[in-house]
């Protein structure tokens, strides 16, 4: 950029300090296309593993963090951390972004992953956005409703028959030797992207108690490592206590925490509405429940009735989240919060996604020429 002196006009390409005139320099002012916006990408540079490719992003993260009307009555401030408003609506973008940065940097051309919701098609959406090509891994009995998604960003689904629980595992080992990039549930790079929510509510607000919907555990992980990393470097005073919130119907690391386990062990027959939660044999699992028993945070798994309800409640203050999302706000009344305690709510992913299992509404008729009796 070049200097310019703002009395005279004399323009400079070296770096000089005054114009020969005696007057001030100054550097050009700016034309182009700038560049702005400063994402949570930017602001917390220094901690991504992999540099985020920024012209590729859609814009995830950086979601609102609102304030609940629910809180009142419990005397608690509780504040709903919305990630419903990301690009595929729900929080699996950020990983998915800081992933696939890494996958494009390494020069892979193929990238997929095991899962039938939220993440499948947040994968195919960032593949196709990455110029990178998706394979989609499903399991036999997924619905044809939640593959479209996927189909619609541009991802080839693969259903495959056989034990699922083995899919994640074989998929890894495959996908190293055939050269295609797996960002499961759990990848180190999807991990780190999800530290993003933690450091946004520390930007926000410093909780007493944050609630983690949990079903591989990478979120978990992510939030953790992220509150972690702010208070080790002198960013944050206190660590919150982080609840890992369960689905009773599917809760292996619930079970196992109460149960003094040291390993995960296979929930049998799980059985709840909150699909996106419902992972029986969760990999992060075991790392999950180190970090309970390290910092003294907590498990709790709430039923499908007490999901229903919290999703219900949630609605009826303008947010529509899916079964899975509503478990944080579900556990407030298992949980014993102080009087006037911080607590922040991860709504992951957006109701409309699971508009089949949502309840009817009543619909009025009215013939138009009776329309007034019918509004009175
Ligand atoms: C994936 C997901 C979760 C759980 O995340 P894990 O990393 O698997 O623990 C919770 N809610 C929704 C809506 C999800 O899509």
């Amino acid at each position: 950029m070049k200097l310019i002196c703002p009395l005279c006009g004399r323009t400079y390409d070296g770096p000089v300090q005054r114009c020969e005139c005696g007057g001030p320099v100054e550097f050009e002012r700016f034309r182009g296309e700038p560049y702005i916006g400063r994402s949570v990408w930017e602001r917390f540079w220094d901690f991504w593993p992999v540099e985020p490719e920024l012209e590729l992003s859609l814009g995830e993260g950086d979601t609102p963090l609102v304030r609940s009307k629910l809180g009142k009555e419990l005397g608690i401030r509780l504040y709903l951390k919305n990630e419903t408003v990301n690009p595929t609506w729900s929080f699996k973008d950020r990983g998915t972004f800081l992933a696939m940065s890494h996958a494009l940097k390494a020069g892979h051309k193929t990238v997929g992953t095991v899962s039938t919701g939220n993440m499948a098609a947040s994968v195919a959406a960032y593949a196709s956005r990455f110029g990178l090509k998706s394979k989609i891994l499903v399991s036999e009995n997924a619905s044809n409703e939640k593959l479209k998604a996927v189909s619609v960003y541009g991802g080839e689904v693969v259903r495959v028959s056989g034990d699922y629980g083995r899919l994640y595992f074989e998929s890894l080992e495959l996908g190293e030797r055939l050269g295609i990039y797996f960002i499961n549930s759990d990848n180190p790079f999807r991990v780190e992207g999800y530290k993003g929510i933690a450091f946004e509510i520390a930007e926000g607000a410093s909780p007493d108690y944050v609630l983690v919907p949990t079903s591989s555990g990478g979120l978990f992980r992510g939030i953790a490592k992220g509150f972690l990393e702010l208070h080790e470097n002198g960013l944050m005073d206190e660590l919150p206590t982080l609840v890992a919130v369960q689905a009773e119907g599917c809760s292996p690391i619930c079970r196992a925490f109460r149960e003094g386990k040291s390993r995960v062990e296979r929930f049998e027959n799980p059985k709840t509405i909150a699909k996106a939660i419902a992972n029986p044999y969760p990999p992060s699992g075991d790392a999950v429940l180190r970090l309970l028993r390290e910092f003294n945070w907590k498990c709790v798994s709430v039923s499908d009735g007490e999901v229903v309800e919290a999703q219900r409640r949630l609605a009826n203050e303008g947010l529509f989240v899916q079964p899975a999302s509503a478990t944080g706000v579900a556990a407030l009344k298992r949980l014993e919060i102080p009087e006037g305690a911080k607590v922040v709510s991860i709504l992951t992913g957006s109701g409309l996604k699971t508009l089949k299992g949502a309840p009817e509404g009543e619909v009025g008729e009215c013939p138009l020429e009776e329309l007034e009796r019918c509004l009175r």
